[in-house]
């Protein structure tokens, strides 16, 4: 089976777009940002001879102002790099990778120009769209220097296929919850774990020896899954689908029957995948916390707090949860989703847990 079609983040500019509602994920690459730098040093310093084309991959890139931001830190660091060793900057090939469905336009017709013109080496760095699930090869054999992905490897390739059966086994969910049975728990953990050895081994295959990935995603601290830090966001969405379905404005039914392709993993599944797949050594490994609205301003109304976890979250899943229930229930959902959040952190200090993850492909 294939990711859902409707998998996409909110495309363009405008007010519901993700360009427009990233700044959570922003703030985790800008958390991640010193961590990023040293893997690309690392991997330059190791290197005996930096090469005269250098190829670099964003998998999951999106669109809007965090696409180009990685690159731009990535091709900073190489050209100080260079300039610190007395070297001439490679040229750099990058390539800019989601899903087809993704805005790739927005980004090649309103960002990418001015990126070119506020390079510091100008002509040397050319940028491409690369349309394709991650989950499977995506460039040639041994051709990439550095994969860069943030926010995405949370995303399955599928819903688990036990899941998506006539029988309902997550009823009233969207995801793993406290009252899932353990089949749910199960179903996740198994295609989490067949997806994460999909990536490693596809990106072994595509990375040159000693080249290095960065890669930043949701996850949880303990190994019980249905912690309020791996999986709130969802409840509360679940619940504000239940209250429009008490009122009989969507079926109950069709919440029933979705779930969705997501899930976060401890560090204890990530190691063991890692491990058993074999290709990539771990070099750093780190769990951050991170506010539900990105935490820019705490004197702030609780309610205004949840229109902006629930605007992040809109931006998001609306493209899902349209094609399921329709494009009429959105802006309703939303306010009811803003409102129970807001309600939830006037009581409750849960963060989301992001891990940020070096690795290098080991020689072997
Ligand atoms: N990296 C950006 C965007 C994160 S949003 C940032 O940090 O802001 C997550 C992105 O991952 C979405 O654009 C989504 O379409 C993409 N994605 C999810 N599953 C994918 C897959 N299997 N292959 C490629 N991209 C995928």
């Amino acid at each position: 089976m294939e990711i859902p079609p409707a998998l996409h983040m909110n495309k363009g500019d405008g007010e519901n777009s993700y360009a427009k509602n990233s700044q959570v994920q922003r703030m985790i690459i800008s958390k991640g940002k010193t961590m990023l730098e040293e893997a690309v040093e690392q991997m330059l310093s190791c290197s005996s001879m930096i090469p005269e084309v250098m190829e670099i991959a964003d998998l999951g890139c999106s669109s809007g102002p965090n696409t180009l931001t990685v690159i731009s830190e990535i091709i900073n660091v190489i050209h100080a790099t260079c300039r610190n060793r007395g070297r001439p900057s490679p040229e750099l090939r990058i390539s800019l990778n989601d899903l087809p469905t993704n805005d790739f336009n927005y980004i090649f017709a309103s960002q990418l120009p001015s990126f070119y013109k506020e390079l510091e080496v100008k002509g040397s760095c050319f940028v491409s769209g690369i349309a394709g699930s991650f989950y499977g090869r995506l460039f040639p054999r041994k051709c990439l220097h550095f994969v860069h992905s943030s926010s995405s490897l949370h995303w399955l390739s599928q819903v688990p296929a036990s899941l998506e059966s006539n029988e309902v086994v997550n009823k009233g969910k969207l995801y793993i919850s406290k009252s899932s049975p353990e089949c749910v728990l199960e179903a996740y953990s198994v295609q989490f774990q067949k997806d994460f050895s999909t990536f490693l081994k596809s990106r072994s295959e595509e990375l040159v020896h000693g080249g290095r990935m960065f890669l930043s995603f949701m996850g949880r601290r303990c190994s019980d899954p249905t912690t309020e830090e791996s999986c709130y966001q969802w409840e509360l969405l679940a619940q504000a689908l239940m209250t429009m379905a008490r009122e009989g404005i969507i079926e109950k039914e069709k919440i029933d029957s979705l779930n969705v392709p997501y899930y976060a993993p401890s560090i204890k599944e990530l190691k063991l995948e890692i491990e058993k797949e074999g290709s990539f050594v771990i070099n750093e490994v780190e769990a951050l916390e991170i506010d539900w609205d990105g935490g820019s301003n705490h004197n702030e109304e609780f309610i205004q707090r949840g229109e902006r976890v629930a605007n992040t979250i809109r931006a998001v899943v609306e493209s899902m949860l349209e094609s399921h229930f329709g494009e009429h229930i959105m802006d309703e959902l939303f306010e009811r989703y803003a409102q129970l959040v807001g309600d939830y952190l006037s009581n409750n200090s849960t963060k989301y847990i992001n891990f940020l993850l070096s690795l290098v492909r080991n020689h072997i």
